[in-house]
């Protein structure tokens, strides 16, 4: 992969993740997508091509706006930035890295890890799929971490993109009837133990979202990767509440000289640390918590490092 390739392909998509923000920005307020010019939230001037440069303006004006200096959020250009790697890595996968070329074993490993062998029209069509169910991923995964919902319009986008990948796959790989039906169980296989949370639960461990988005790990990922993935979530969701939880506490606990056990920790004592611990997010109630993100990353977990996690699984 040249240098050259790599950069005009991080630069798309990172322009790609500028518009993911609007996305996600005008879903929430219910503007319409295509029309009507960015504003400054605060002083509602209307952004220029000089404040939309995805990640250089954040960087250039400090994240602040330029005429009223309010704080513009860390989201911007962290999704530009995250949504530009991804770009770049999936073009990797696709055309630089051959092992990734695991064939057609749609019923194993699931539709994600069949890709076709040669280069074939296919095979663009299914980089344009990938790209997409991966970029509007990321939409749910910011939308659900700030308003604690994954709204139906994303996550059913998502269900429907996944299937046309699933029917296009069938046709061609031919994998017979009994594998056909695998295949298109596994979606609703893997949604199962989310659907029956919701259910017992009447919403509160879990909301019918997660289940949904489920649907598009069993169908992406195959029965055995998407159970994985389900475990990987709920492992990922365990360990970051615990360790959010616990860097909260301990400057909590120690960030006064004073404190109950008269330990001194220099660290803690940093005003530019105690300042992001606190902007930490912090869960008080379980139904504060919201589950699709650790779904979201166990998915990219599983795209991403699956070739190199499939000997051990
Ligand atoms: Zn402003």
């Amino acid at each position: 992969m040249t240098i050259t390739t790599l950069i005009i392909t991080f630069i798309f998509g990172s322009i790609i993740g500028s518009f993911l923000n609007v996305v996600i920005y005008r879903l929430n307020t219910n503007l319409s997508i295509s029309k009507g010019h960015s504003k400054c939230f605060s002083c509602g001037r209307a952004l220029g091509p000089k404040d939309l440069v995805p990640i250089l303006s954040y960087l250039l004006f400090r994240g602040r706006c330029r005429t009223c200096k309010s704080k513009i959020s860390v989201q911007y250009p962290l999704v530009e930035i995250f949504t530009g790697l991804m770009f770049v890595f999936v073009t990797y996968f696709y055309f630089f890295d051959n092992d990734i070329f695991i064939g057609n074993n749609i019923f194993n490993k699931g539709v994600i890890f069949s890709v076709l062998t040669q280069m074939s029209f296919f095979k663009y069509i299914f980089f344009v799929f990938d790209l997409s169910l991966l970029s509007l991923l990321i939409c749910i995964f910011v939308y659900d971490f700030r308003h604690k919902i994954i709204p139906d319009s994303l996550v059913y986008t998502g269900v429907i993109l996944m299937f046309v990948k699933i029917v296009i796959s069938l046709i061609i790989f031919k994998i017979g009837w009994f594998g056909t039906i695998a295949v298109l169980l596994a979606g609703p296989i893997v949604a199962l133990p989310f659907a029956l949370f919701w259910l017992v639960s009447g919403g509160r461990w879990m909301g019918l979202g997660d289940a949904k988005l489920a649907l598009i790990v069993g169908w992406g990922l195959g029965i055995s990767y998407g159970y994985t993935a389900l475990m990987y979530s709920f492992w990922i969701g365990a360990i970051s509440i615990i360790g959010l939880t616990l860097i909260r506490e301990m400057f909590d606990a120690f960030s006064t000289p004073n404190n109950a056990l008269g330990i001194k920790i220099r660290f803690l004592h940093n005003k530019k640390l105690q300042y992001f611990a606190r902007r930490l997010p912090s869960f008080k109630l379980r139904s504060e918590i919201p589950f699709g993100p650790f779904i979201i990353v166990a998915f990219y977990m599983i795209y991403f490092l699956g070739k190199n996690l499939l000997w051990w699984l």
